[in-house]
């Protein structure tokens, strides 16, 4: 589980089924520690509505996701790299832990979202099928994309500006200022048009 409002769809449509769901939240790239905590907070809160057992690794250790891209100083990583080593991470350990527990199959609320490279996802978690001995559960989450959106809502969980790893809060604040500053010009520019038009009277 990435987080409580990605996790809705893939749980309650799974859980239509005849599958006993267990949650497994393991997000330790988070950033900054008060964002991984709402987050986590938002899952707990998504269990209790659901009346669903998860296992939550709460310890906040980003470290080992920066060691894999190599230091802490890098001041952007493509987002191709940084993204699989992601999955890679989340997926290995998600898979890794069911089949120490004795679980039947492992999958990903990674799948619910139309931003991420859900392609690559699938790759990630057959791989991990083949390395630890337990099948990888899929489904297009996707096509629940909307409901999901309207269901976390009206459940109110806390739903997040960004994906989750520093980069991705750096790009949605570079984003925000473009946004600031285009929203500015053109308002600058539609002032110029207006005292044009009352320069011609
Ligand atoms: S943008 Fe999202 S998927 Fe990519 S590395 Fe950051 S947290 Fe992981």
């Amino acid at each position: 589980m990435c987080c409580g409002p990605c996790s809705v769809v893939p749980l309650k449509q799974t859980l239509k089924g005849s599958l006993e769901v267990c949650g497994f939240f393991y997000n330790p790239n988070i950033h900054p520690r008060t964002e991984f905590i709402k987050r986590l907070e938002s899952v707990r809160k998504l269990s209790r509505l659901l009346e669903l057992a998860v296992i939550s690794h709460d310890e906040y250790d980003p470290a080992p996701y920066f060691a894999r891209l190599g230091g802490t100083d890098k001041k952007s990583i493509p987002t191709e790299q940084r993204c699989a080593s992601c999955y890679h991470e989340r997926l290995r350990y998600t898979a890794k832990t069911a089949k120490q527990r004795g679980f039947d199959f492992f999958t990903t609320s990674l799948l619910y979202s139309k931003y991420q490279n859900h392609e690559l996802i699938v790759d990630m978690g057959l791989d991990m099928e083949r390395k630890f001995g337990i099948p990888f559960y899929y489904e297009d989450f996707r096509e629940g994309w909307k409901s999901g959106i309207e269901e976390s809502r009206s459940m109110e969980l806390y739903r997040q500006k960004y994906c989750g790893c520093i980069f991705s809060l750096v790009e949605r604040e570079l984003h925000k200022r473009a946004d600031s500053s285009s929203a500015k010009e053109a308002k600058a520019s539609s002032g110029r048009a207006v005292m044009g038009l009352t320069d011609k009277k």
